[in-house]
């Protein structure tokens, strides 16, 4: 995908292990329902605000939020008139999903933007990462379905032998890669966004160039600077990739063969992924996890179910606990060698020969040729640092004025909606609003069949916090066997999970294991980032029969002691009928 004109992505320096890894960061962006009115009292957070039975996360914000928010109208006005002296208000450095989002609500904000892209739009994301690979798994989940005859049969359907070709199933990928990158770059264009091609390079304050390597550069200055560089396959040292038999995701990607037998080196959500398309296509695998266990980055609980389905009855082995030291593509008529030693003793412990090895062993930042010298900065383990405000700080701890940081290339959150949403909050405070964007609230998704997702801590970054901070925690679950929907899908298999805190009904985490997991999360990250606390969600209505009724449950049967706060809402419940003339009939179950 990358084109000779421009960029060679590779990797710079380590690492990142799992990206699902929330970044700890305090959360002071919430915002709040905007009318006080009385008939708007259903789920605010007014009575976080007005009763003190329980603990309110709403911080001293939400005035000026309000007044804020006021003040604030889309003003679609296209690519406006640059701030005086400045060639562009914002000049963001990458068209991946991290900059496009930028790009598209600096617009909206009336700034004149202009994005800076040296291979083609739409970064990791679109060309190399979460598109393709949800096409391929859009056609592994229809596989695994057809290929299973009691599963089949248990509908009353017949289906003869499941097939593919591998070439359509390979277009599939591309062509939605294809369509998703003209889609984002027509978006740009249309509202007038300049695309400039080439390297983006920063020369100085609030100055940058650009251009195609070997022609000219021409130099533009901005008011403000976006770095949005993305990441590139993290390859450990000794592993040899020669894109045919030792890959990486953005070889795997154009599924270019399914080997009988392939090793896929890491066991984080891309590994797993890619599990799930290469069995469902007929290949054996087998993991090396340096780790003691499978999927170290999600919630234990919901690791070991996943492992029970997506890893024990497939035709899948792992080894955990090594390294993969050296693996050397297959050439002569000879396989793929793996040499694996012990994570601990750094003692061999086994050679493997295989058809093809993945190496998914994380992303490394790209930062490449982005002149951070010229502005004093130092990477750190590769990755740009930045404040909770995506601002870029320099080698001497301070802020680098008018120059950000977001997605990949920052490492807080390595997810596509993560890039963005960090771009979004960036162009509101160069537009003059502060926002502070809460990690904690956004969720993580691993595509498999079924589907992983998850928002906020897991148990043992709860009870760590919970023994810091001293409060207790709660667990809840429900199951996917008791839902509806779910049985008439013949898809009872999953969990839903939630840690919180029962003293003051706050959302610490939740964790799906099951069918859709990865729409069903929303409810709860939305109910974070928002500080909606269980007392409150729990009364929120539910179509049935649908998985959504999963969450339903889980929020309803999580034990909050917020007794006051229950019984003053009451009150205002039938208040709140009183006013609009309806007759007082609380919704107790
Ligand atoms: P990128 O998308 O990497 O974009 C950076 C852009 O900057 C690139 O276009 C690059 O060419 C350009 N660039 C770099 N340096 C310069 C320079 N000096 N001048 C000009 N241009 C430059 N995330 C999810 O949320 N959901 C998923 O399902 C998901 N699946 C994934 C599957 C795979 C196989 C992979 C590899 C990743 C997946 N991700 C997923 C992660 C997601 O792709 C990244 O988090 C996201 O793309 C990061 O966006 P970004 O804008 O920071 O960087």
């Amino acid at each position: 995908m990358h084109s000779a004109i421009s960029l060679t992505l590779s990797s710079a320096s380590p690492i990142t292990g799992g990206s699902y890894a929330g970044e700890a960061s305090s959360s002071s962006g919430v915002f709040f329902r905007s009318n006080f009115a009385p008939r708007q009292l259903r789920f605010c957070g007014l009575r976080r605000e007005a009763f003190s039975g329980c603990k309110s996360s709403g911080k001293a914000v939400l005035f000026k939020r309000l007044s804020a928010n006021s003040k604030i109208s889309a003003s679609l006005s296209g690519n406006g008139t640059p701030s005086k002296g400045f060639d562009y208000d914002l000049v963001i450095i990458g068209a991946g999903v991290g900059g496009h989002g930028a790009a598209l609500h600096a617009v909206e904000k009336g700034l004149k933007t202009a994005i800076i892209e040296g291979d083609v739009v739409g970064g990791t994301c679109v060309n190399r990462g979460c598109v393709p690979s949800k096409a391929l798994l859009a056609v592994s989940g229809r596989m695994r379905e057809l290929q299973n005859e009691h599963h089949m049969k248990s509908f009353g359907l017949q289906v003869a032998a499941a097939g593919y070709d591998r070439q359509g199933v390979a277009d599939h990928a591309e062509n939605l890669a294809t369509k998703i990158r003209n889609n984002l770059t027509n978006s740009l264009k249309s509202l007038g966004v300049d695309i400039l091609t080439g390297v983006g390079t920063v020369v100085g304050p609030q100055k940058v160039k650009y251009g195609k390597v070997g022609d000219s550069e021409t130099v533009i200055t901005a008011k403000d600077i976006i770095i949005a560089t993305g990441s590139v396959p993290f390859v450990p040292k000794g592993i040899e990739v020669d894109g045919k038999t030792v890959i990486t995701s953005d070889h795997a990607l154009k599924l270019e063969t399914v080997p009988e037998w392939i090793v896929i080196v890491g066991s984080g959500y891309i590994g797993l992924e890619f599990s799930d398309v290469y069995t469902a296509l007929g290949s054996e695998v087998t993991f090396v996890e340096a780790l003691d266990q499978l999927m170290p980055g999600f919630d234990p609980e919901i690791g070991k179910l996943a492992q029970r389905v997506l890893i024990n009855p497939r035709k899948i082995d792992y080894h955990t606990g090594v390294f993969a030291t050296k693996i050397t593509p297959a050439r002569d008529g000879k396989p793929v060698t793996i040499e694996l030693i012990d994570a601990k003793t750094k003692e061999p412990k086994d050679t493997l020969e295989v058809d093809a090895a993945l190496i998914a062993t994380g992303r490394a930042p790209y930062t490449q040729g982005l002149g951070l010298e010229n502005v004093n900065v130092e990477t750190q383990r590769g990755f740009i640092p930045v404040d909770e405000r995506m601002r870029v700080i320099d080698s001497k701890g301070e802020l680098v004025p008018h120059l950000y940081c977001i997605g990949d290339a920052n490492g807080k959150m390595m997810l596509a909606h993560a890039a963005s949403a960090q771009g979004i909050s960036v162009v509101e405070q160069v537009s003059g609003k502060d926002h502070v964007l809460n990690h904690l609230s956004i969720p993580a998704a691993c595509f498999t069949h079924p589907e992983i997702s998850m928002v906020g801590l897991t148990e043992p970054q709860a009870r760590e916090k919970a023994e810091k901070e001293g409060f207790e925690i709660g667990i809840a679950k429900t199951s996917f066997k008791a839902n509806t929907k779910a049985l008439a899908e013949n898809e009872g298999e999953g969990i839903a999970k939630l840690i919180y805190r029962p003293d003051n009904g706050e959302i610490l985490g939740v964790h799906i294991f099951g069918m859709h997991a990865a729409d069903l999360i929303h409810e709860a990250s939305n109910a974070i980032a928002l500080g909606t606390r269980i007392q409150d969600i729990k009364y929120a209505v539910h179509a049935h029969p649908t998985l959504s009724e999963v969450i339903d449950e889980l929020f309803k049967s999580a034990k909050t002691s917020c007794i006051v706060d229950y019984r003053l809402w009451i009150i205002l419940y039938a208040a709140e009928r009183h006013y609009s003339g309806a007759q007082a009939k609380l919704p107790l179950k």
